[in-house]
């Protein structure tokens, strides 16, 4: 079959595995064996699965495959992190990353391929979206990190914070996340799961109504309107209020803390007044402010602040009692911000 239009088992919640089990005339139990030898083993490959009749494994793979992307290089920096650019079926191409932090081991992963959204800062939107990545191309992403790693690592946490924008393809990243949360899957608890989004409003409320209480976080980058209407061209529809109001309902339906995400840029939102008036905005909301200096790409002229300055407008974020954090830049040698890899690759 081609492999193509061939369905992989990564795409597959445990109900589905055993459907398919069942459907082949099979015990269903078999769809727990084969996913077991996918996220507890680390199998690839049908042939691997040495509990499961040869019969069956062959009839599988005439019709499915496990995976359906494959690694094609891996980029390492000096500080740990790895840089991963998957290449899918189609021959487009996605990256993945793992970020060390002393135990904490965080893999940042892809939802689209490209990206609408369009960010002034942002590499991923550079050539447009292409289309959304499946369930599966999700969920391998993590498998293919946790296969790569050493034994004495494990994977403690997922970011949806790589190319593309997780809640214009909602389906399919939530059912991935139910995989990775699932104790049949990668078991990693929702308190260890974030979503990261531009704010489209109405996938924040269906997702508050999920009952999956992961994190959420808001990619805020302006004190008002009128910059974040220059750099995140989605506002102009959307407008921060109803931002700020759908992440408030999300508060309240899943007691989660919000996380601002406020990639701060020279000369643009980073003076001392942008930071009362972020304050101001933010006042009452249960949250916490990640500030990210920008990560320069070249196809746009733009700079990062002094790391003075960026302290600077955390202090004052701090001083009206918000809890901020500068983020160190992780990775920039292997070009870790959204989207540089592929977009090299790609051209
Ligand atoms: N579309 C989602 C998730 C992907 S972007 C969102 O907007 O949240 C993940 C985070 O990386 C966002 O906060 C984004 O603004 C930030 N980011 C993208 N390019 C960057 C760059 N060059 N430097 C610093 N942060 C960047």
């Amino acid at each position: 079959m081609d492999k193509l239009q061939c369905i992989s088992i990564t795409e597959m919640h445990l109900s589905e595995a055993m459907e398919l089990c069942t459907s082949s005339g099979e015990h269903s139990y078999r769809g727990k064996q084969m996913l077991s030898w996918i996220y507890d083993k680390g199998a690839t490959q049908f042939s691997q699965m040495s509990d499961i009749p040869t019969s069956f494994r062959e009839r599988l793979a005439a019709t499915y495959q496990v995976f359906q992307s494959k690694i094609f290089t891996i980029n390492t920096s000096h500080d740990g992190t790895e840089k991963f650019l998957i290449q899918l079926p189609d021959n487009n191409f996605i990256e993945c990353v793992l970020l060390r932090d002393g135990k904490r081991k965080t893999v940042c992963v892809s939802t689209q391929v490209g990206c609408a959204m369009d960010c002034k800062f942002c590499a991923s939107g550079i050539l447009g979206l292409k289309r959304n990545l499946n369930t599966g191309e999700i969920i391998e992403q993590v498998l293919h990190i946790k296969n790569h790693l050493p034994s004495s690592e494990h994977i403690t946490n997922i970011v949806f914070m790589g190319i593309g924008e997780p809640l214009a393809n909602y389906e399919n990243v939530i059912k991935a996340v139910r995989i990775i949360n699932a104790d049949w899957g990668l078991g990693i608890g929702a308190r260890n799961i974030t979503i990261s989004t531009v704010g489209i409003i109405p996938g924040i409320r269906r997702l508050s109504k999920e009952g999956l209480k992961v994190n959420l976080a808001i990619s805020l980058h302006a004190p008002n309107d009128t910059v974040r209407d220059k750099i995140v061209p989605s506002n102009k529809k959307t407008g921060l209020k109803n931002i700020i109001d759908a992440a408030q309902e999300y508060f309240n339906a899943t007691h989660r803390d919000i996380s601002f995400e406020y990639t701060i840029i020279n000369g643009i939102n980073d003076s001392i007044q942008d930071a009362h008036s972020l304050a101001q905005m933010l006042k009452g909301v249960q949250c916490n402010v990640n500030i990210l200096p920008l990560n320069p790409i070249k196809e746009y002229s733009l700079a990062p602040p002094s790391q003075k300055k960026a302290e600077m407008f955390c202090t004052i974020l701090n001083n009206h009692g918000i809890v901020a954090t500068v983020r160190q830049k992780k990775g920039s040698k292997v070009n870790a911000a959204c989207g540089q890899l592929r977009l090299q690759t790609q051209r």
